[in-house]
């Protein structure tokens, strides 16, 4: 057993043991034990999220195991993000059907200017604090119709969310390799019935990973990165089939990427200001929180007049939300780059520059850019087979969810069924 390999082990251990102390309460639970009938037939579910997986791989790599799992499913022509199209936002979206402006977790990083204080998800503390997520993530809802729930990483799986996690997960922690992920997630579904999660999140970065440092358009560094992702996800899926259990498989990406020439990185130290504003970077729109209200126009004047590659707007009128975006913590001001213009540090610029870079990837731009898009596939006994749907917005994918695992839809979610339904066997 490796040292990881060990150590999630134990994870698992300590998570077994507070779920049996929780599942002693859940109401329903001796029912599901006395009646094993039952729980052959309950449906299972597992998330899984391909990081930065955009729409047009599959088509262009044909990697053999992804290939043969779309085509014996369903699949969206893509998978459109909400804006900005950034990891934690859109898993959020994922995970509770809303938008940004709804869930509150409004980006990668942003500024909270009632608390005074900054998420970011480098920030542990911040990222397992469930008061910075709102919503009702598809665990947590799960959680309270009394199913059991695992989480092999999923933004938002670490943090008490209205004082719930998943029965099992596993703090976040990227180098684990994909094969102990997937271990663990085989694991749990051969536990016994009365313990065995019927939803399970996992996580892949290999692709989002793969895009930053080669950009969209390198075929050789992205097809390797796949077929190697592939490889482990044809373990995943043929794992999954030796279990015998009726169980559904959602695959989703949080957004795609772009190609950005090393030149076209804008220095963010260019347009900050101490005195004034506070400047919330996260490359594809910068946030500016003025210092105070009054000197908002002064601010929008001045950085309107240093345009260059990239326009200012008032936080209402920014063309790149869907709907006009209300929340406090998006700040007064954005700063949005031109398609393939980033703004990052000087710093990173120069890194970039010493290791003879010329291309980049990156992602967070509007999402009627395609190549923002991301992937939605499902195969499993709930779908139709051999089906090619449009495009389709993340928020639809909650309440497809739901439907899957027969729970009730919180009413507050802004997705809707009926724009996915066409997924489901009988429609
Ligand atoms: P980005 O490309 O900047 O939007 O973010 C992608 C990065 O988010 C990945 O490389 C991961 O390292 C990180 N990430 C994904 N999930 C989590 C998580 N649950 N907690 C902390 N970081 C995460
Ligand atoms: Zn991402
Ligand atoms: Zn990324």
């Amino acid at each position: 057993m490796t040292y990881k390999t060990q150590r999630i082990y134990i994870l698992s251990i300590i998570v077994l043991l507070s779920f049996n102390c929780t599942k002693k309460i859940a109401s329903n639970t001796d029912v599901k034990i006395n009646q094993p009938e039952v729980l052959i037939d309950k449906p299972y579910l597992i998330l899984i999220s391909l990081d930065g997986f955009r729409w047009d791989y599959v088509k262009r790599f044909q990697p053999p195991h992804l290939s043969k799992f779309v085509e014996e499913g369903v699949q969206a022509e893509s998978l459109i993000p909400c804006f900005p199209s950034k990891t934690f936002p859109n898993h959020y979206s994922i995970a509770t059907g809303m938008y940004p402006d709804n869930h509150e977790l409004l980006d990668n990083s942003f500024f909270d200017t009632e608390r005074n204080a900054l998420y970011r998800i480098s920030d542990r503390s911040k990222v397992k604090d469930g008061s910075w997520y709102g919503g009702t993530p598809i665990w947590v809802q799960a959680k309270k119709t009394g199913l059991t729930t695992a989480s092999f990483f999923f933004v938002g799986s670490e943090a008490d969310i209205q004082g719930i996690q998943p029965d099992y997960f596993i703090d976040y922690d990227g180098s684990i390799k994909n094969k102990d992920r997937i271990d663990q997630v085989l694991e749990w579904l051969e536990m016994p019935a009365n313990k065995r999660p019927q939803l399970i999140t996992m996580y892949f970065s290999d692709m989002d990973d793969a895009g930053h440092s080669f950009g969209p358009n390198d075929d050789k560094k992205i097809s390797e990165a796949l077929i190697r992702l592939d490889a482990d996800l044809g373990i995943l899926f043929s794992g999954i089939k030796k279990t015998g259990l009726p169980i559904n498989v959602m695959i989703v990406s949080d957004h795609g990427m772009l190609d950005i020439p090393i030149d076209q990185y804008i220095p963010i130290e260019k347009i900050e200001n101490d005195d004034l504003y506070r400047v919330v970077n996260n490359g594809a729109i910068v946030h500016i929180y003025p210092k105070t209200d009054a000197n908002m126009e002064d601010i929008y004047n001045r950085l309107k007049s240093m345009e260059n590659h990239f326009s200012v707007f008032r936080t209402k009128e920014t063309p790149q939300f869907e709907n006009t975006p209300h929340h406090k913590n998006w700040g007064a001001i954005q700063v949005i780059p031109d398609k393939g213009w980033y703004f990052t540090s000087q710093r990173y610029i120069g890194l970039k520059k010493s290791a003879g870079k010329k291309i980049s990837g990156e992602h967070g731009f509007d999402i009627n850019l395609k190549e923002m898009h991301g992937v939605f596939y499902a195969n499993g006994p709930a779908f139709k087979k051999n089906i090619v749907g449009p495009s389709v917005k993340n928020i639809h994918i909650y309440p497809a969810m739901c439907k899957v695992l027969g729970i009730d839809v919180p009413a507050e979610i802004d997705g809707d069924v009926k724009l996915i339904e066409y997924i489901f066997k009988g429609h």
